[in-house]
């Protein structure tokens, strides 16, 4: 398997892994939060596959939902009026339980797709309004909004632009709000008033009447785990409010419990006018993301002008085996892994915050069930991992030996999203083996 996958199977992102030179890592089999590896080594997965496996592995009734739905009707398209039973049920109970009124679902495959459909609805709310003018939008330095070509020239990694003309004409970033290294890491107040005004200038400059949306992850994931001030979020949606652009929550890592409610808006209590979700939501038995939207939205694009030059849609969209298990998962959910989640949470950000004097350890942070480590040489200068100690490759092999999956990305930053499933076993084992991985690196670096 390990020459064929060489020979044949294409992992894009993997090149930090070296995994031409020491072969893919096979996993065989799971169950709760915990993965066997091709060898028969049980090791815990701190980071959920890629951040998506909240429920755990191995859920009995996610396989029967599945199972019973395939047996049933294995699918049926999204397209023209057609619809199956699961999609509709789980399109309601995602309106019920979203922030505010969005409740207008539009499902795809993944969070990539997600957002691009995010990008055509939004240029059609605005050709409705009789607005086509806005056609610029606004992301985040250090956010990531998926791999398609749309998607990425919203994403910040320079990796994902080269070759591409990324970011295209009409994308635009202000700063993050990443906190470790900023000069205002004590001053949230200031920190807020400069990313609103920040955004706000960049509205001016592109033109008041030419901004579409602007597009936020609650907490930046694939950065690095960057948590904004506690009112930054809020504060940026209102300006987006006052400035009359649309305001666009990409909750594909945040969503469904990760950080403690099902939604971090929640966290807020803010309402986005678009809302993208993917992971968690079928917790990546099945592949399934999907786009919130107000009635505003909704009635404007379905109402307007414009509605007549709405072409949109995927063959897998709506897909009745996904639904079925997303709405399994969501009783999950609610039958009690948010709660555990929450609880586990707040085990893993105080195991991890006891680190904070392990003299690797640059920066702690994190909310709930999302985590970082922050690795420097000097604490004081927060002087970033040298490339020859080769941060990510290194420290996730030893971390991969200790028994833990985690992520470790290119910066020397360990992020980790585990199942809300963990039992304070696991959690504390996660804590236990990083320290593990924190001592060899400062004897061996
Ligand atoms: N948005 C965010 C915030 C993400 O983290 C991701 C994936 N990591 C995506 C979009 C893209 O999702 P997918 O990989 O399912 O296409």
């Amino acid at each position: 398997l390990i020459e064929a996958d060489r020979d044949h199977l294409i992992h894009p992102v993997s090149s930090f892994h070296d995994h031409e030179a020491r072969g893919v890592r096979l996993l065989q089999s799971a169950k709760g939060a915990r993965v066997t590896d091709g060898e028969g080594r049980e090791l815990i997965d701190g980071f959920a596959g890629l951040w998506c496996v909240n429920a755990g592995y191995g859920h009995e009734s996610i396989i029967a939902a599945a199972t019973e739905q395939m047996r049933r009707l294995p699918y049926a398209t999204g397209y023209f009026d057609l619809g199956s039973e699961p999609a509709i049920r789980l399109a309601s109970a995602l309106a019920m339980r979203a922030p505010g009124d969005l409740n207008r679902v539009y499902f795809t495959l993944g969070g990539s797709d997600a957002v691009d459909s995010t990008i055509r609805f939004i240029r059609y709310y605005w050709h409705a309004k009789g607005q086509p003018g806005r056609d610029q939008f606004i992301s985040v330095a250090s956010g990531y909004h998926g791999s398609s070509t749309m998607g990425a020239g919203l994403t910040a990694l320079p990796a994902f632009h080269h070759g591409f003309g990324l970011p295209l004409d009409w994308q635009h970033k202000i700063a993050s709000h990443d906190l470790y290294r900023n000069p205002l890491r004590d001053d949230p107040a200031a920190l807020i008033a400069a990313s609103v005004a920040e955004l706000t200038a960049t509205v001016e400059r592109l033109g008041p009447d030419r901004v579409a949306a602007f597009y936020v992850e609650p907490i930046q994931g694939s950065g690095g785990v960057l948590v904004p001030p506690a009112g930054w979020l809020r504060a940026m949606r209102d300006r987006c409010r006052d400035l009359g652009i649309l305001f666009v929550a990409d909750e594909v890592i945040t969503g469904f419990g990760r950080t403690g409610p099902l939604f971090a808006c929640e966290d807020e209590g803010i309402v986005p006018d678009l809302m993208t979700l993917a992971k968690g939501l079928t917790s990546g038995y099945v592949p399934m993301g999907a786009v919130m939207m107000t009635e505003e939205v909704y009635q404007t694009i379905a109402g307007g002008a414009g509605s007549r030059a709405v072409g949109h849609g995927h063959t897998y969209s709506a897909h009745p085996v996904s639904a079925a298990v997303a709405l399994e998962v969501l009783a999950l959910y609610e039958g009690g892994l948010l709660d555990n989640g929450r609880i586990m949470g707040a085990r893993l950000q105080a195991g991890l915050a006891g680190l904070s004097d392990h003299p690797l350890v640059g920066d702690v942070r994190g909310r709930g069930m999302l985590a970082a480590v922050e690795l420097v040489t000097d604490k004081v200068k927060k002087t970033p991992l040298p490339p020859e100690m080769s941060p990510a490759t290194r420290l996730f092999d030893r971390a991969w030996q200790a028994g833990l999956v985690l992520r470790s990305f290119p910066q020397g930053v360990f992020g980790y999203a585990p199942p809300l499933c963990c039992t304070a076993e696991d959690i504390d084992a996660i804590v236990d083996r990083t320290r593990q991985v924190l001592d060899q690196t400062l004897d061996d670096p």
